[in-house]
């Protein structure tokens, strides 16, 4: 155990609480204890064994009676979404894009982005998230994606604003009717943006940026595989969507004469730095080829039900060895956060292979931190002597949540988490339920303001609706 008084920062050490660490030496301590030094875990052990060596010389923090885990890394999210959650509900990819998202987008203004970063940030944190991988495609200038990573770091989150990129339209883009509004740049005037961006904002701090070529279907080759490149170039990763529809899949075949994961393969670009958002439609040999290269995949179980798109092949790519992390894909897709996402993974897989055995607690929580560290590029995901401090507490002990006989399981089936507190990079970032930094009610009232005028901005007021009467509906006649 490291001497405290040899410790460069102060150290903390918060106490008392059961500690779920998914380090499989000690999976579970009941009644442990976290000393944290500046920004890393110091040690993490029994509370008395950790009382004895630090008591004298920790700020204590008593946390008895709460359920601690490592914060949850997001995968794939689109903050900027908030603006449009509840609308664009019944259709399917093409049309929610198409006649919602792309026209919303398009609309976006910088202080729009800006009030939602925070507004979204805060509600993952409440969520237990402390990592966000967060594809910002609207608007894309530099300054503003550079102003977006300073609000996730403020907000106290870890992360990655992912910068969306859309290049030059393509035969790909017409096939799928996408704005035209969106593909404004060439591939090297794309690459120029993002190395600006990477430039003024250089990769290694809390909050990274990285490119994100927005879907395979719709971008030109080339820019796919010069964002592969730089991101190569700066030691960072890239992310992409991919094989999320089944309809994609037959645009790219018919272009390409491959489909779309043995085509990266064929390019050179499928390393694990390159994460694949969605990933549903893969045949055996693309599953085989993403293994090969250690690819990671994202899965959205919740978006993806909405969207009614499909459901990813679990087992298959874990069993090839690709990493595969959990992902919300952001509030406008019927998603909450990443205890939701946790869940409905746990139990669409269960449904996929209708074995009851397909998945577990276990390693749906693997999925939303170790695995997520993995994509992450980042020391965290784990309460172990060493990693970076990201740990989140909840309160279990309300009727909702009890008897818990079994902490990993009643944490995944929790759906929504009773979150008290969340350190992030060692700072407490939520203390009691409430921001150590923002004002939750001016953030909330910023939101709701910005996407109320959005919408009406884009001209999106038809999707507002008091209430949709459901296929036969009994209402009227009861
Ligand atoms: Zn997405």
């Amino acid at each position: 155990m490291t001497d405290p008084t040899q410790t460069p920062d102060p150290v903390t050490l918060y106490e008392g609480a059961d500690l779920l660490t998914l380090d499989p030496a000690q999976p579970l301590i009941r009644k442990g204890a976290i000393a944290v030094s500046g920004t890393h875990i110091l040690a993490v052990g029994p509370q008395a064994e950790l009382a004895k060596a630090y008591g004298d010389h920790a700020q204590r923090v008593d946390w008895s009676g709460r359920l601690v885990l490592p914060g949850l890394v997001d995968g794939h999210s689109h903050l900027f979404q908030s603006l449009g959650r509840t609308l664009g509900d019944g259709l399917s990819l093409l049309p929610w894009l198409e006649r919602f998202m792309l026209p919303l987008a398009a609309h976006v203004t910088r202080d729009d982005a800006i009030a939602i970063y925070r507004l979204a940030g805060l509600s993952a944190l409440m969520l237990g998230t402390t990592a966000v991988i967060d594809n910002h495609y609207a608007p894309v200038d530099p300054e503003t994606i550079v102003a977006l990573a300073h609000e996730m770091a403020g907000v106290g989150l870890r992360g990655v604003v992912a910068r969306g990129i859309f290049g030059p339209m393509v035969e790909g883009g017409r096939r799928m009717n996408c704005d035209p509004r969106l593909f404004r740049y060439s591939v090297a005037e794309e690459i120029a943006l993002t190395r600006a961006c990477l430039t003024e904002h250089p990769p290694g701090g809390l909050v990274e940026i990285w490119p994100m070529p927005e879907n395979v279907v719709y971008l030109d080759p080339d820019l796919m595989i010069a964002c592969a490149e730089l991101a190569t170039e700066q030691d960072i990763g890239w992310q992409i969507h991919c094989s999320e529809s089944k309809f994609e899949v037959e645009i790219f075949e018919s272009l390409y004469s491959l489909r779309p994961a043995i085509w990266m393969q064929a390019q050179g670009i499928l390393s694990d730095r390159t994460s694949l958002a969605h990933g549903i439609w893969f045949d055996d040999a693309e599953i085989e080829a993403l293994g090969a290269t250690g690819t990671q995949i994202v899965h959205n179980p919740v978006c993806n039900q909405y969207l009614a798109s499909g459901i990813l092949k679990l087992e298959p790519l874990l069993a090839a060895g690709a990493n595969v992390s959990l992902g919300s894909d952001g509030m406008a897709v019927g998603g909450s956060g990443m205890f939701e996402a946790m869940k409905a993974g746990f139990l669409l897989q269960r449904l996929r292979e209708l074995n009851p055995l397909a998945t577990s607690a276990e390693l749906m929580l693997e999925m939303a931190t170790l695995r997520g560290a993995k994509l992450l590029r980042r020391d965290v995901g784990q309460l172990q002597a060493g990693r970076l401090a990201d740990f989140v507490a909840l309160d279990m002990r309300g009727a909702v949540h009890q008897p818990m006989t079994r902490p990993a399981m009643a944490v995944v089936m929790a759906g929504l988490p009773p979150i008290t507190d969340v350190v992030i990079n060692g700072d407490v970032v939520i203390s009691a339920g409430r921001s150590t930094r923002l004002d939750h009610d001016k953030v909330i009232a910023d939101g709701v303001q910005a996407a109320s005028d959005l919408i009406d901005r884009a001209g999106l007021r038809d999707l507002v609706r008091d209430w949709i009467a459901p296929v036969r509906s009994v209402c009227a006649n009861f």
